[in-house]
């Protein structure tokens, strides 16, 4: 039982980043100008996919700086932006009445 795969096949082809995998990794994103390089969202980082495509998308979807972007992503962060937005959104209108006026309430 020999596999059939030929050393062939493992030509150095780049790969390019495949847009359906957005489908399947929210986080990822496309770098512009950059085939062979995917963004992430979470860790505002770019890798490259030129190697292993698609392996390292989910390969970096498990590194431990991922995992604690993602986790803080979920949980402190957004609240924290969407509690701090209000707050500065209360105490600018709280602390100068006179800009209220220019806000359409
Ligand atoms: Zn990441």
């Amino acid at each position: 039982m020999e596999s059939e795969e030929s050393p062939e096949k493992k030509k150095r082809r780049l790969c390019l980043y495949n847009v359906q995998w957005e489908s399947e990794f929210d986080w990822l994103q496309k770098v512009v100008g950059n085939a062979t390089h995917a963004k992430c969202k979470l860790c505002c980082c770019t890798f490259s996919v030129g190697f292993d495509g698609k392996h390292a998308v989910s390969s970096h979807e498990k590194t431990k700086k991922h995992i604690h972007a993602s986790e803080s992503a979920a949980s402190s962060h957004t609240l924290k932006a969407f509690l701090q937005h209000h707050v500065q959104f209360l105490a600018t209108r709280l602390l100068s009445p006179k800009l209220s006026r220019c806000t359409t309430a």
